[in-house]
Protein backbone atom coordinates (compact mmCIF):
# COMPACT_ATOMS: atom_id res chain seq x y z
CA UNK A 1 0.00 0.00 0.00
CA UNK A 2 1.42 3.22 -0.30
CA UNK A 3 1.64 6.05 2.32
CA UNK A 4 -1.48 7.99 1.54
CA UNK A 5 -3.63 4.42 1.88
CA UNK A 6 -1.57 3.18 4.93
CA UNK A 7 -2.23 6.04 6.84
CA UNK A 8 -6.26 5.29 6.50
CA UNK A 9 -6.22 1.83 6.55
CA UNK A 10 -3.10 0.14 8.27
CA UNK A 11 -4.24 -0.94 11.90
CA UNK A 12 -7.74 0.53 10.92
CA UNK A 13 -9.97 -2.15 9.84
CA UNK A 14 -13.68 -2.19 10.43
CA UNK A 15 -14.58 -3.20 13.94
CA UNK A 16 -15.70 -7.24 13.53
CA UNK A 17 -18.37 -7.09 16.29
CA UNK A 18 -20.14 -4.36 14.95
CA UNK A 19 -18.62 -2.76 11.10
CA UNK A 20 -17.98 0.17 12.64
CA UNK A 21 -15.28 2.06 10.86
CA UNK A 22 -13.11 3.93 13.25
CA UNK A 23 -11.42 1.42 16.16
CA UNK A 24 -13.60 1.78 18.88
CA UNK A 25 -12.51 3.33 22.14
CA UNK A 26 -11.92 0.22 24.34
CA UNK A 27 -12.61 1.67 28.25
CA UNK A 28 -11.84 -1.01 30.26
CA UNK A 29 -8.77 -1.58 32.36
CA UNK A 30 -9.46 -5.67 32.14
CA UNK A 31 -10.57 -8.21 30.46
CA UNK A 32 -12.26 -11.53 30.75
CA UNK A 33 -10.09 -14.91 31.45
CA UNK A 34 -11.49 -18.38 30.38
CA UNK A 35 -11.08 -19.53 33.57
CA UNK A 36 -7.29 -20.18 35.38
CA UNK A 37 -4.94 -18.24 33.23
CA UNK A 38 -6.47 -18.38 30.01
CA UNK A 39 -6.49 -15.27 27.42
CA UNK A 40 -9.63 -15.45 25.67
CA UNK A 41 -9.09 -12.71 23.52
CA UNK A 42 -5.35 -12.25 23.36
CA UNK A 43 -5.97 -9.45 26.08
CA UNK A 44 -5.96 -9.66 30.28
CA UNK A 45 -4.94 -6.31 31.37
CA UNK A 46 -4.95 -3.00 30.12
CA UNK A 47 -1.21 -1.68 30.66
CA UNK A 48 -0.07 -4.95 29.11
CA UNK A 49 -1.90 -4.24 26.17
CA UNK A 50 -5.56 -3.13 25.08
CA UNK A 51 -7.62 -3.54 21.46
CA UNK A 52 -7.15 0.50 21.15
CA UNK A 53 -3.76 0.51 21.91
CA UNK A 54 -2.77 -2.52 19.45
CA UNK A 55 -4.64 -0.73 16.80
CA UNK A 56 -2.42 2.16 17.23
CA UNK A 57 0.96 -0.04 17.52
CA UNK A 58 -0.19 -1.57 14.45
CA UNK A 59 -0.31 1.45 12.20
CA UNK A 60 2.65 3.18 13.79
CA UNK A 61 4.90 0.00 12.17
CA UNK A 62 3.19 0.46 9.17
CA UNK A 63 3.89 3.93 9.12
CA UNK A 64 7.97 3.40 9.63
CA UNK A 65 8.01 0.08 7.43
CA UNK A 66 9.16 -1.32 10.89
CA UNK A 67 8.10 -4.93 11.95
CA UNK A 68 6.65 -3.69 15.67
CA UNK A 69 5.64 -0.57 17.02
CA UNK A 70 4.92 0.51 20.93
CA UNK A 71 2.83 3.28 21.96
CA UNK A 72 3.62 5.35 25.27
CA UNK A 73 2.16 8.05 27.07
CA UNK A 74 4.39 10.96 25.57
CA UNK A 75 7.00 11.10 23.59
CA UNK A 76 9.66 11.44 26.89
CA UNK A 77 8.10 8.18 27.96
CA UNK A 78 9.13 6.41 24.79
CA UNK A 79 12.86 7.81 24.92
CA UNK A 80 13.14 6.65 28.78
CA UNK A 81 12.37 2.86 27.45
CA UNK A 82 14.91 3.06 24.81
CA UNK A 83 17.17 3.85 27.14
CA UNK A 84 16.47 1.18 29.29
CA UNK A 85 18.28 -0.97 26.86
CA UNK A 86 21.65 0.66 28.52
CA UNK A 87 23.49 -0.70 31.22
CA UNK A 88 25.13 1.19 34.00
CA UNK A 89 28.96 1.94 32.62
CA UNK A 90 27.42 2.53 28.65
CA UNK A 91 27.36 6.09 26.82
CA UNK A 92 25.35 7.32 25.11
CA UNK A 93 26.54 9.30 21.91
CA UNK A 94 24.21 12.40 20.78
CA UNK A 95 24.76 15.73 18.45
CA UNK A 96 24.73 19.01 20.28
CA UNK A 97 21.09 19.87 19.14
CA UNK A 98 18.74 17.42 19.66
CA UNK A 99 15.34 18.32 22.07
CA UNK A 100 16.24 19.90 25.49
CA UNK A 101 14.54 17.12 27.24
CA UNK A 102 15.77 14.81 26.15
CA UNK A 103 19.22 16.50 26.79
CA UNK A 104 17.91 16.81 30.63
CA UNK A 105 17.15 13.03 30.51
CA UNK A 106 20.06 12.03 29.76
CA UNK A 107 22.27 14.14 32.14
CA UNK A 108 19.64 14.65 35.03
CA UNK A 109 18.33 11.02 35.18
CA UNK A 110 20.20 8.69 33.38
CA UNK A 111 23.65 9.90 34.66
CA UNK A 112 23.07 9.20 38.37
CA UNK A 113 22.06 4.89 37.17
CA UNK A 114 26.27 5.31 35.88
CA UNK A 115 25.52 6.28 32.05
CA UNK A 116 27.33 9.03 30.71
CA UNK A 117 26.22 11.06 27.58
CA UNK A 118 28.85 12.23 24.95
CA UNK A 119 28.00 15.17 22.78
CA UNK A 120 29.52 15.09 19.40
CA UNK A 121 31.55 18.18 18.69
CA UNK A 122 29.26 19.24 15.38
CA UNK A 123 25.78 17.52 13.85
CA UNK A 124 27.90 15.77 11.38
CA UNK A 125 28.97 12.04 10.26
CA UNK A 126 32.50 13.04 11.29
CA UNK A 127 32.38 15.00 14.50
CA UNK A 128 30.45 11.68 15.51
CA UNK A 129 32.74 9.35 14.44
CA UNK A 130 35.45 11.33 16.07
CA UNK A 131 33.35 11.07 19.26
CA UNK A 132 33.06 6.97 19.25
CA UNK A 133 34.34 5.21 21.60
CA UNK A 134 34.48 1.41 22.80
CA UNK A 135 31.65 2.21 25.86
CA UNK A 136 29.39 3.89 22.94
CA UNK A 137 26.33 1.44 23.22
CA UNK A 138 23.46 4.30 21.69
CA UNK A 139 23.92 6.53 18.97
CA UNK A 140 21.07 9.11 19.35
CA UNK A 141 20.28 11.35 16.74
CA UNK A 142 18.10 13.94 15.32
CA UNK A 143 17.55 14.99 11.86
CA UNK A 144 16.17 17.37 10.86
CA UNK A 145 17.63 18.25 14.86
CA UNK A 146 15.73 20.74 16.75
CA UNK A 147 15.81 23.64 16.79
CA UNK A 148 18.54 24.47 14.21
CA UNK A 149 17.31 21.64 11.55
CA UNK A 150 20.74 20.27 10.63
CA UNK A 151 20.52 17.51 8.47
CA UNK A 152 22.23 14.56 8.96
CA UNK A 153 23.63 11.60 6.81
CA UNK A 154 21.47 8.69 8.77
CA UNK A 155 22.52 5.87 6.08
CA UNK A 156 26.18 7.10 6.71
CA UNK A 157 25.76 7.15 10.36
CA UNK A 158 24.28 3.49 10.22
CA UNK A 159 27.31 2.70 7.73
CA UNK A 160 29.97 4.03 10.55
CA UNK A 161 28.50 1.93 12.75
CA UNK A 162 28.41 -1.50 10.95
CA UNK A 163 30.76 -3.79 12.11
CA UNK A 164 31.25 -1.62 15.21
CA UNK A 165 31.19 -3.64 18.77
CA UNK A 166 29.76 -2.15 21.50
CA UNK A 167 30.49 -2.39 25.67
CA UNK A 168 29.17 -6.24 25.67
CA UNK A 169 30.25 -7.04 21.64
CA UNK A 170 27.35 -6.17 20.40
CA UNK A 171 26.87 -3.16 17.58
CA UNK A 172 25.65 0.03 18.93
CA UNK A 173 22.17 0.94 18.29
CA UNK A 174 21.43 3.61 16.06
CA UNK A 175 18.04 5.59 17.16
CA UNK A 176 16.40 8.39 15.09
CA UNK A 177 14.43 10.34 16.54
CA UNK A 178 12.02 11.63 13.78
CA UNK A 179 9.40 13.28 15.76
CA UNK A 180 10.36 16.76 13.26
CA UNK A 181 10.08 14.80 10.01
CA UNK A 182 7.19 12.23 11.07
CA UNK A 183 7.05 9.10 8.97
CA UNK A 184 5.49 11.19 5.90
CA UNK A 185 8.84 12.55 5.02
CA UNK A 186 11.43 10.21 6.61
CA UNK A 187 11.76 6.69 7.39
CA UNK A 188 14.85 6.04 9.65
CA UNK A 189 14.73 2.02 9.58
CA UNK A 190 14.85 1.91 5.46
CA UNK A 191 17.68 4.00 6.24
CA UNK A 192 19.56 1.36 8.65
CA UNK A 193 18.68 2.62 12.06
CA UNK A 194 17.37 0.40 14.70
CA UNK A 195 15.15 2.08 16.28
CA UNK A 196 12.83 5.38 15.79
CA UNK A 197 11.44 7.49 17.99
CA UNK A 198 8.96 9.83 18.21
CA UNK A 199 6.97 12.33 20.34
CA UNK A 200 3.62 11.35 18.96
CA UNK A 201 2.26 15.09 20.44
CA UNK A 202 3.80 16.64 17.30
CA UNK A 203 3.21 15.99 13.70
CA UNK A 204 1.43 12.25 14.09
CA UNK A 205 -1.08 13.97 16.35
CA UNK A 206 -1.51 17.30 14.59
CA UNK A 207 -3.72 18.96 16.44
CA UNK A 208 -2.33 19.81 19.71
CA UNK A 209 -4.59 17.82 21.52
CA UNK A 210 -2.92 14.86 23.01
CA UNK A 211 0.60 13.87 24.55
CA UNK A 212 2.13 10.53 23.42
CA UNK A 213 4.86 9.08 21.86
CA UNK A 214 6.17 6.15 19.91
CA UNK A 215 9.03 3.42 19.02
CA UNK A 216 9.28 1.58 15.85
CA UNK A 217 11.88 -1.24 15.04
CA UNK A 218 12.22 -4.43 12.91
CA UNK A 219 14.67 -6.30 15.37
CA UNK A 220 13.15 -9.03 17.21
CA UNK A 221 15.38 -8.77 19.88
CA UNK A 222 15.11 -4.67 20.76
CA UNK A 223 11.37 -5.00 20.61
CA UNK A 224 11.19 -8.11 23.25
CA UNK A 225 12.86 -5.97 25.12
CA UNK A 226 11.18 -2.64 24.43
CA UNK A 227 8.12 -4.52 24.85
CA UNK A 228 9.17 -5.68 28.42
CA UNK A 229 9.57 -2.76 29.63
CA UNK A 230 6.71 -0.88 28.67
CA UNK A 231 4.35 -3.31 30.54
CA UNK A 232 7.14 -3.24 33.46
CA UNK A 233 7.39 0.39 33.78
CA UNK A 234 3.73 1.10 32.47
CA UNK A 235 4.10 4.46 30.84
CA UNK A 236 1.31 3.76 28.35
CA UNK A 237 -1.19 6.02 26.82
CA UNK A 238 -5.07 6.05 27.17
CA UNK A 239 -7.06 4.34 24.57
CA UNK A 240 -8.75 8.11 24.45
CA UNK A 241 -5.19 9.05 23.01
CA UNK A 242 -4.68 6.36 21.07
CA UNK A 243 -8.01 7.43 19.25
CA UNK A 244 -6.52 10.59 18.91
CA UNK A 245 -3.34 9.95 18.06
CA UNK A 246 -4.88 7.34 15.53
CA UNK A 247 -7.15 9.90 14.31
CA UNK A 248 -4.74 12.70 13.56
CA UNK A 249 -2.47 9.70 11.63
CA UNK A 250 -5.11 9.63 9.09
CA UNK A 251 -4.30 12.89 7.85
CA UNK A 252 -0.98 13.35 8.18
CA UNK A 253 0.21 13.35 4.48
CA UNK A 254 -2.22 16.20 3.48
CA UNK A 255 -1.29 18.16 6.76
CA UNK A 256 2.20 17.92 5.72
CA UNK A 257 2.13 18.86 2.25
CA UNK A 258 0.56 22.79 3.74
CA UNK A 259 3.30 23.01 6.48
CA UNK A 260 5.59 22.46 3.67
CA UNK A 261 4.15 24.87 1.30
CA UNK A 262 3.70 27.62 4.44
CA UNK A 263 7.49 26.87 5.34
CA UNK A 264 9.20 27.56 2.08
CA UNK A 265 6.85 30.56 1.88
CA UNK A 266 8.15 31.94 5.45
CA UNK A 267 11.61 31.00 5.09
CA UNK A 268 12.08 32.85 1.94
CA UNK A 269 9.89 35.74 3.55
CA UNK A 270 12.26 35.85 6.37
CA UNK A 271 15.44 35.47 4.15
CA UNK A 272 14.97 38.59 2.85
CA UNK A 273 13.70 40.50 5.88
CA UNK A 274 16.32 43.44 7.47
CA UNK A 275 15.62 42.45 10.83
CA UNK A 276 16.40 38.68 10.70
CA UNK A 277 20.07 37.58 10.57
CA UNK A 278 19.87 34.26 9.61
CA UNK A 279 17.47 31.88 8.48
CA UNK A 280 17.68 28.32 9.14
CA UNK A 281 15.81 25.64 7.05
CA UNK A 282 16.85 22.72 4.87
CA UNK A 283 14.72 22.99 1.89
CA UNK A 284 17.36 26.27 0.88
CA UNK A 285 19.37 24.83 -2.06
CA UNK A 286 22.62 26.47 -0.54
CA UNK A 287 21.53 24.90 3.63
CA UNK A 288 24.93 22.44 3.91
CA UNK A 289 22.28 19.75 4.53
CA UNK A 290 20.16 20.45 1.28
CA UNK A 291 21.47 17.50 -1.27
CA UNK A 292 21.29 14.69 1.92
CA UNK A 293 18.18 16.20 2.72
CA UNK A 294 16.67 15.70 -0.50
CA UNK A 295 18.05 12.26 -0.77
CA UNK A 296 16.77 11.08 2.64
CA UNK A 297 13.63 12.40 2.46
CA UNK A 298 10.50 13.49 1.14
CA UNK A 299 9.68 16.85 1.56
CA UNK A 300 10.51 19.46 4.32
CA UNK A 301 8.46 20.01 7.76
CA UNK A 302 6.94 23.22 8.67
CA UNK A 303 9.64 23.98 10.63
CA UNK A 304 11.70 27.13 9.91
CA UNK A 305 14.41 28.82 12.27
CA UNK A 306 15.99 32.19 12.31
CA UNK A 307 17.72 35.09 14.37
CA UNK A 308 16.36 37.97 14.88
CA UNK A 309 18.77 41.34 14.56
CA UNK A 310 18.62 43.28 18.37
CA UNK A 311 19.11 39.90 20.61
CA UNK A 312 16.50 39.17 23.52
CA UNK A 313 15.12 42.47 23.56
CA UNK A 314 13.99 41.93 19.74
CA UNK A 315 12.32 38.79 20.56
CA UNK A 316 10.01 39.57 22.91
CA UNK A 317 8.90 42.80 21.25
CA UNK A 318 8.37 40.18 17.91
CA UNK A 319 6.59 37.67 20.49
CA UNK A 320 4.31 40.69 22.09
CA UNK A 321 3.27 41.24 18.61
CA UNK A 322 2.31 38.17 16.80
CA UNK A 323 -1.48 38.55 16.57
CA UNK A 324 -2.11 34.83 14.68
CA UNK A 325 1.26 32.93 15.54
CA UNK A 326 1.17 31.72 18.96
CA UNK A 327 3.86 31.99 21.14
CA UNK A 328 4.17 28.67 22.81
CA UNK A 329 6.33 25.40 23.37
CA UNK A 330 5.26 22.48 20.99
CA UNK A 331 5.29 21.89 17.09
CA UNK A 332 3.44 20.10 14.45
CA UNK A 333 -0.12 21.42 15.05
CA UNK A 334 -2.43 22.75 12.37
CA UNK A 335 -1.95 26.28 14.35
CA UNK A 336 1.37 28.14 13.83
CA UNK A 337 3.53 28.34 16.44
CA UNK A 338 6.73 30.83 17.54
CA UNK A 339 8.83 29.11 20.41
CA UNK A 340 11.80 30.82 21.81
CA UNK A 341 14.46 27.94 22.58
CA UNK A 342 16.40 29.25 24.83
CA UNK A 343 13.63 30.09 27.62
CA UNK A 344 11.11 27.51 26.23
CA UNK A 345 12.27 23.72 24.86
CA UNK A 346 15.80 24.27 25.58
CA UNK A 347 15.69 25.86 29.02
CA UNK A 348 17.13 22.46 30.34
CA UNK A 349 20.49 23.13 28.51
CA UNK A 350 23.22 25.05 30.72
CA UNK A 351 23.38 28.52 29.42
CA UNK A 352 27.20 27.67 27.79
CA UNK A 353 26.02 24.29 25.92
CA UNK A 354 23.08 26.13 24.19
CA UNK A 355 25.69 28.85 23.21
CA UNK A 356 28.12 25.97 22.23
CA UNK A 357 24.83 24.38 20.33
CA UNK A 358 24.43 27.84 18.43
CA UNK A 359 20.90 28.15 20.56
CA UNK A 360 21.31 31.82 21.26
CA UNK A 361 18.81 34.19 22.97
CA UNK A 362 17.72 35.60 19.79
CA UNK A 363 17.14 32.25 17.86
CA UNK A 364 12.83 32.11 17.03
CA UNK A 365 11.85 27.97 16.22
CA UNK A 366 8.65 28.75 13.93
CA UNK A 367 6.09 25.61 13.43
CA UNK A 368 4.33 26.34 10.53
CA UNK A 369 1.33 25.32 10.65
CA UNK A 370 -1.15 24.56 7.95
CA UNK A 371 -3.58 28.24 7.07
CA UNK A 372 -2.86 29.98 4.47
CA UNK A 373 0.65 31.51 4.06
CA UNK A 374 -0.22 34.84 3.24
CA UNK A 375 -1.93 35.65 6.56
CA UNK A 376 1.23 33.91 8.27
CA UNK A 377 3.71 36.18 6.26
CA UNK A 378 1.06 39.22 7.21
CA UNK A 379 1.67 38.79 10.92
CA UNK A 380 5.60 38.65 11.15
CA UNK A 381 5.27 41.46 8.40
CA UNK A 382 3.50 43.23 10.87
CA UNK A 383 4.89 41.92 14.14
CA UNK A 384 9.15 42.02 13.10
CA UNK A 385 8.01 45.89 11.95
N1 LIG B 1 11.66 14.61 20.66
C1 LIG B 1 11.54 15.83 20.09
C2 LIG B 1 12.32 16.12 18.85
C3 LIG B 1 10.69 16.78 20.64
O1 LIG B 1 10.59 17.99 20.07
C4 LIG B 1 9.98 16.46 21.83
C5 LIG B 1 9.08 17.46 22.48
O2 LIG B 1 9.11 18.62 22.19
C6 LIG B 1 10.14 15.20 22.40
C7 LIG B 1 10.97 14.29 21.78
C8 LIG B 1 9.41 14.81 23.67
O3 LIG B 1 8.08 14.52 23.42
P1 LIG B 1 6.88 14.73 24.46
O4 LIG B 1 6.77 16.19 24.73
O5 LIG B 1 5.70 14.14 23.76
O6 LIG B 1 7.24 13.96 25.70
Amino acid sequence: MKFLTLVVHAGQEPDPRTGAVNVPVHFSSTFAQDGLGGRRLGFEYARTGNPSRQALETTLAALEGGAHGLAFASGQAASTAALDLLQPGDEILTLPDVYGGSYRLFHRVYEKYGIRTVTAAASTVEALKAALSPATALVWVESPSNPLLNILDIAAVAGLLAGRQGPRGERPVLLVDNTFASPALQNPLALGADVVAHSGTKYLSGHSDVVAGALVTSRQDLWERLKFYQNAAGGVPSPMDCYLLQRGIRTLPLRMRQHERNAFQVAAFLRGHRKVETVFFPGFEDHPGYAVARRQMRGFPGMVSFRVAGGLEAVRELFSRLRLIVPAESLGGVESLACHPATMTHAAIPPEERLKAGITDNLVRLSLGIEDGDDLVEDLTAALG
